[in-house]
């Protein structure tokens, strides 16, 4: 064994968390909590993971289930494509009656990239495969102080196969669960306590100087800014639902009727606005009032500044587009955005 292999392995034998999905060889199991953990993290993805297993606990009872109440179990955890994505491969695993056991296989689920199927075969069938996600880009690029960006091709090119030239091939999956909890408990992206860091005499970034500036980034991500404005449309005890299409954020989620805007709006602004009266053609409003105002929301790539009205119109009618109506006691009952969820709480708290 490495000595940077064996000090790994014996960190992780002292400091290892105690999570359900490092208890088990159960590739499912481990391919769940992988898609979960993908940009959550596990403090967030734990209670995610264990209701999600108990209401589907093998990929049948995930293939059976409808893609709404799947959608429900994964509301609030953000980026649904990863649901989407699951439940499809849970369906086409299904079919063929066994999870696959070969990395080609495995690597051709559908939302199962590079990383999540080294991490599967490596935990499940103990595979030599390295896993490499951000937390061992970090351990590798300060340890060796590899001043390469993490986000080119080339770079991705050099990390993985320094990855796999690192790889304890005698216990891939001890090895890489060590890396990878090493990346995030003790080698932490800002101020890791390099004092006690058993890496820290071969530790080329510390020598340097380099631990801040390690791993580099070429690229900056561009966020571009969304402004929503939602009607909460209440016509005796219903209200109306929208369920987002493909092509945009959130495709698959339930959200109130939606006007958006080029910029933030006041609320006669918003009266005028051509969408509004479309969406109100017909309809006598009754009463309008501001629930919450540039509720700022942050997702990969935009923020979005939110803001909501509800709006009183009589019972019998009902606002113009593809909407449905629910029973305003029901609307727990939807999956839905996190930020549509927050107006639920708003909204529908006891008054
Ligand atoms: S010495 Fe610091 S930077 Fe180097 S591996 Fe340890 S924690 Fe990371």
């Amino acid at each position: 064994m490495s000595r940077f292999g064996e000090i790994l392995i014996r960190w992780y034998q002292e400091n290892k968390r105690d999570l359900p999905w490092r208890n088990t060889k159960d590739p499912y199991k481990i391919w769940i909590s992988e898609i979960i953990l993908q940009q959550t993290r596990v403090v967030q993805g734990y209670d995610y993971y264990c209701r999600f297993i108990k209401r589907f606990p093998d990929v049948f009872a995930l293939a059976e289930a409808d893609e709404d109440e799947v959608m429900k179990y994964w509301q609030g955890l953000g980026y649904y494509s990863r649901a989407r994505n699951l439940h499809e491969a849970a369906r086409s695993i299904a079919g063929r009656g066994i999870f696959p056991n070969t990395y080609e296989e495995v690597r051709k689920l559908k939302g199962v990239g590079d990383y999540t199927a080294a991490a599967i075969c490596s935990f499940a069938y103990d595979m030599p495969y390295a896993v490499v996600d951000g937390n061992v880009y970090r351990v590798l690029s300060r340890w060796m102080g590899v001043e390469e960006p993490i986000d080119t091709v080339r770079g991705k090119k050099l990390f993985a196969a320094l990855a796999d030239e690192l790889l304890e091939r005698s216990a891939p999956a001890l090895y890489n669960q060590a890396i990878m909890d090493f990346g995030a408990i003790q080698c932490v992206p800002s101020s890791p306590s390099c004092l006690f860091c058993p890496l820290s005499d071969s530790c080329v970034a510390l020598q340097k100087g380099l631990v801040d500036a390690l791993p580099m980034k070429q690229h900056k991500t561009k966020v571009t800014n969304r402004y929503f404005i939602y009607f909460y449309v209440r016509a005796g005890e219903y209200t109306f639902l929208h369920k987002r299409e493909s092509g945009d954020i959130w495709h698959n989620l339930y959200e109130f009727p939606l006007v958006e805007a080029d910029r933030e709006m006041a609320e006669e602004e918003v009266c005028r606005l051509p969408e509004y009266k479309k969406l109100f053609e017909g309809c006598e409003i009754q009463a309008t009032r501001m629930v919450a105002k540039q509720v700022k929301h942050v997702l990969s790539h935009r923020v979005i500044y939110a803001d909501c009205y509800e709006v009183v119109i009589a019972e019998k009618e009902m606002p113009k587009g593809a909407f449905q109506k629910v029973l305003r006691d029901d609307l727990h009952k939807f999956a839905v955005p996190r930020l549509i969820s927050r107006f639920f709480s708003l909204l529908l708290r006891p008054k």
